[in-house]
């Protein structure tokens, strides 16, 4: 076993600091309520950290998803928020390892300099919730390839995406022997979609950009297919693990923040003659957060490690954003109650990452789904669904 960190990686974290340093905590709250952070995407766009994971065949940086963790993990830790870009990174994964060369020769290269931007990823549904393989957007087959009904909740980024990868049904539910099966998934240029897709902002407790699509009649070449037709489970699969791990390093990110905020503040704060720090009432939750988030980390870069290796990273990645999003918001907690009232003060960034923390135990799955499936597929016991 070897714990310590590269020189790359030490020089990758300081680079992404620095970056960082030009868009303060000042920059993330002036945003809110809705305004996208676009000159903050841009200078990480310019700088290349976007396309980290995209190989230098097709002009991205050729890196792996721990490099790519310890980006968002950086941006995070400095009081920013890699939610506004992290879908840049990982969403183009699924045209890596199931477009044909032909689609990789195509976008790639463009998402790789940023002159097109692949960073909206059309799931979750309103009926179908968590249960993915009943979603009722359906692509059916045509002369030319498919037209495509439906609707989308919860697409994030879609009004700052050129492009969005899609999952939709291209084989009814009653027709195929198991529901991973029959569902399949598209890259969709939103450039081209005219009225046949309409997107509105979805407002939510913080910034985060997400919006309703609507798709009525939306025509698709057969080249937008990517993969086999009817194989999507599969193709978003290998997606999720590696959004689930670039998550988990946000909420890394985040708890690092909170934990040191707090303690800070907790050592400079004197009431009743002394830093309230020294109260362990105070001391202790900062403490046990931290220990929480380290832990997490460990579980993170085990992931991540796998996941580079190209061995099985399912049950790590998993566990990775379980315990990342709990240790993120044990710390947020942390930090707010040691601020007292001061951490409801807009000023103090507490509350404002406190809302974009919590997200995490929800999004992109919620953490009872992966307990059931840390429940069903990794520990066997019986299903509850
Ligand atoms: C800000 C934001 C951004 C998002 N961005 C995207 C995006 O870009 N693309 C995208 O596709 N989706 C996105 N999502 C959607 C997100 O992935 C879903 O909200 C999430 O997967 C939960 O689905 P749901 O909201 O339908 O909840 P539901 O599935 O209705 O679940 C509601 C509650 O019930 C629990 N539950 C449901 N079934 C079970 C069960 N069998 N056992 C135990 N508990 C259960 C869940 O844990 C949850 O707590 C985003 C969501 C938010 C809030």
């Amino acid at each position: 076993m070897d714990f310590s960190t590269s020189r790359e990686l030490a020089d990758i974290r300081v680079a992404v600091r620095e970056a960082c340093g030009a868009f303060p905590p000042t920059y993330w709250r002036d945003l809110e309520p809705d305004r996208y952070p676009e000159e903050f995407v841009q200078a990480m766009t310019a700088a290349g950290w976007l396309s980290c994971l995209i190989p230098t065949e097709y002009g991205g940086a050729g890196l792996g998803v721990t490099e790519a963790s310890a980006i968002l993990e950086e941006i995070n830790a400095s009081g920013g928020n890699g939610a506004a870009c992290h879908a840049q990174m990982y969403v183009m994964g699924t045209i890596l390892r199931h477009g044909s060369d032909e689609q990789k020769r195509r976008w790639l290269p463009q998402i790789a300099d940023g002159s097109m931007r692949l960073q909206a990823f059309g799931i979750t549904e309103p009926t179908a919730g968590s249960d993915t393989t009943h979603i009722q957007t359906v692509a059916e087959r045509t002369a030319e390839g498919f037209v495509v009904r439906g609707q989308k909740v919860f697409t994030s980024r879609a009004l700052q995406s050129d492009l969005m990868l899609l999952l939709a049904r291209t084989a009814p539910l009653e027709t195929v022997d198991r529901s991973t099966e029959g569902l399949s998934v598209f890259l969709v240029d939103l450039r081209e979609a005219g009225d046949a897709v309409v997107i509105r902002p979805l407002a939510t407790m913080m910034n985060h950009a997400t919006t309703e699509v609507f798709i009525d009649g939306l025509r698709l070449s057969a080249d937008a297919l990517i993969g086999r037709e009817g194989a999507g489970w599969r193709a978003i699969l290998d997606a999720m693990n590696a959004e689930r791990i670039l998550i988990a390093s946000e909420c890394v990110g985040d708890g690092r923040w909170f934990v040191e905020k707090a303690s800070r503040y907790a050592s400079d704060r004197v009431v009743f003659g002394k830093p309230i720090g020294a109260n362990q009432g105070v001391q202790f939750p900062i403490a046990r957060a931290h220990g929480a988030v380290e832990a997490a980390a460990l579980v993170r870069d085990k992931a991540a490690w796998l996941f580079d290796r190209g061995e099985p990273c399912g049950a790590e990645a998993n566990m990775a954003k379980l315990l990342a999003s709990e240790a993120s918001w044990q710390a947020a907690n942390a930090c707010l109650d040691a601020h007292g009232g001061w951490g409801f003060a807009r000023d103090y960034d507490v509350e404002r990452k406190f809302r974009e923390t919590r997200l995490y135990m929800t999004a992109p799955v919620a953490n009872n789904l992966i307990l059931a499936h840390l429940g069903h597929h990794v520990l066997g016991m019986p299903r509850s669904y």
